[in-house]
């Protein structure tokens, strides 16, 4: 099957084809042609790595009127990074038809540049919750005209304290609204918002977490008790000289150690941790996309929603503490069709825990000396 069957218009198929994207996933199977006909909500059970952001992104723009000017569409999601890299996949699909603008917006960043930004035509704004409030309450957007309002990581959102801000902009959108909500999990006050804001013949879809899109990621594990961790690495390190690649911490307090550690051993190394302001982080990430360092040091909370290609290894330093944490770190590699390695250093205490992401992610991690 292709999306061609789906019903996805020609042009669009081109953007998709051109960043990798050419047989669709098992979400954007089942949600492309129920979102094309647009007659229900929609509830999806999925997380990131699915291929959820064209699932919903594809038929929203296809929905879109260019010649209309107005904001037509909006798009909430968790963390700013996260708004950036669905604004930016919208800007590639859309590659050869008929322009769509898109604009992210979200708190950390000066309003006032996205104001200016706003005042140009703009059909479709990603935004997180707080920033988009801001822009309403100042006239900037009129909620009451969006025809299509998603809502992606549901979950994350209101785990973050969005709830208010969430409710507030379901209520002050119109009921003739399409409502497409995406999330990993449904807990208890995610379902009382589906219930009170969604329309009962939503249609509801679950992609199960072996469902992450096709990637040729190979899993392989080091045995390493903690403190020979940073010779293992930097002796990977050595031999991976030229190449891109993220190395992930659970904790705050260790990204930072391995931080300083690595650029006392003389390795140009970013880093990435939540407590950074956003100017600082976007520095980073800038020095990184810009590939001026090959190296980031990132918690996984920091990671969330960042979109780095063709990274050669995603190394892990310390396991996460959540299996679907691991898959959006190890999908940061292999991307596009390319190859990646995802490679686990792993204490005694951790190896319990690999093996639950083998069992859950139906993967298998084969070990190195
Ligand atoms: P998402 O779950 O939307 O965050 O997508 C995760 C990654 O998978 C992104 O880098 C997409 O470009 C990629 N991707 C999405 N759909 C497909 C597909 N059908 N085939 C291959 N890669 C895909």
């Amino acid at each position: 099957m292709n999306f061609l069957d789906l019903g996805v218009t020609s042009d669009l198929v081109k953007g998709l084809k051109e960043i990798g994207i050419v047989s669709p996933s098992a979400i954007q199977q089942k949600a492309i042609p129920v979102l094309l006909e647009n007659t229900s909500d929609m509830v999806a059970r999925a997380q990131t790595g699915t291929g959820k952001t064209a699932a919903f992104g594809i038929p929203l723009l296809s929905h879109i009127n260019p010649k209309i000017p107005n904001v037509q569409a909006l798009v909430l999601a968790p963390t700013r990074e996260l708004c950036q890299q669905i604004a930016k996949q919208f800007f590639k699909f859309t590659k050869y038809s008929d322009k769509i603008y898109v604009e992210a917006v979200y708190g950390g960043e000066k309003i006032d540049r996205q104001l200016t930004r706003l005042k140009r035509t703009t059909h479709v704004i990603v935004a997180t919750p707080g920033r988009l409030i801001d822009l309403a309450d100042r006239g900037i957007i009129d909620l009451a005209k969006i025809r299509f309002l998603v809502l992606d990581e549901a979950d994350e959102m209101l785990s973050m304290g969005f709830k208010k801000e969430l409710t507030t902009i379901l209520e002050k959108t119109t009921s003739q609204k399409s409502t497409w909500l995406f999330s990993a999990t449904l807990p208890k006050t995610l379902q009382e918002i589906i219930k009170r804001y969604v329309q009962p013949n939503a249609t509801h879809i679950t992609i199960d977490k072996g469902s992450v899109v096709n990637r040729k990621i190979t899993h392989q594990y080091v045995q390493a008790e903690e403190i020979a961790k940073t010779d293992i690495l930097t002796y990977f390190l050595k031999s991976r000289k030229n190449d891109r690649g993220l190395i992930f911490t659970r904790t705050k307090d260790a990204a930072r150690k391995l931080h300083k550690v690595l650029l006392a051993k003389g390795y140009p190394v970013g880093l990435l941790e939540g407590d950074m302001h956003q100017k600082d982080r976007d520095k980073v990430m800038r020095a990184f996309l810009g590939k001026k360092v090959n190296l980031l040091i990132s918690t996984d909370v920091a990671a969330r929603g960042i979109d780095v290609q063709n990274l050669a290894f995603v190394l892990h330093f310390q396991l996460p503490d959540q299996i679907d944490y691991y898959t959006h770190r190890s999908g940061r590699t292999a991307r596009g069709g390319k190859e990646g390695l995802s490679l686990a250093l792993v204490s005694k205490e951790e190896f319990k825990f690999l093996r639950a992401i083998e069992n859950e992610l139906k993967i298998r991690f084969s070990q190195i000396r």
